[in-house]
């Protein structure tokens, strides 16, 4: 699984809070070359994975992801699971081969940004409830 992921840029639309050291909306893009489940959708191709912590403040789903050729309508939004994380100076994911499904297939257990010290986990593969 080849998976190539690149910042296209942190940018902050909305006003940043005081004391964030993130801004509050962050997207990366990323190529899934091989189909990637994400709760009960697939994914394949490019992606563009948002993540928006004043979503999360008024307790929506914080990550939504379109693709990349169609951001008006997101093809899966859920809350994260927010782990701690090293820092990192690029952005990834993290796939779990998905033994459910013959062939190369996998699942997104979670999203990091370049420079964040917390990573974004896929509910319903770390013990929390599944994506509704
Ligand atoms: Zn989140």
């Amino acid at each position: 699984m080849r998976v190539l992921m690149f910042l296209i840029g942190t940018l902050a639309l909305a006003a940043v809070s005081a004391a964030a050291d993130a801004p509050a909306r962050e997207y990366a893009k990323v190529t899934f070359t091989d189909p990637v489940w994400i709760g009960g959708t697939v994914l394949m191709g490019e992606y563009i994975i948002e993540h928006d912590t004043d979503r999360m403040a008024r307790g929506r789903p914080c990550t939504h992801i379109y693709a990349a050729r169609d951001r008006r309508t997101p093809v899966v939004t859920f809350h994260c699971k927010h782990l701690r994380r090293p820092t990192s100076g690029q952005a990834s994911v993290t796939l779990r081969r998905n033994y459910n499904v013959v062939g190369h297939a996998y699942l997104l257990t979670e999203f990091q940004f370049a420079g964040d010290g917390d990573a974004h986990g896929v509910p319903g593969i770390r013990g929390v409830p599944p994506v509704r």
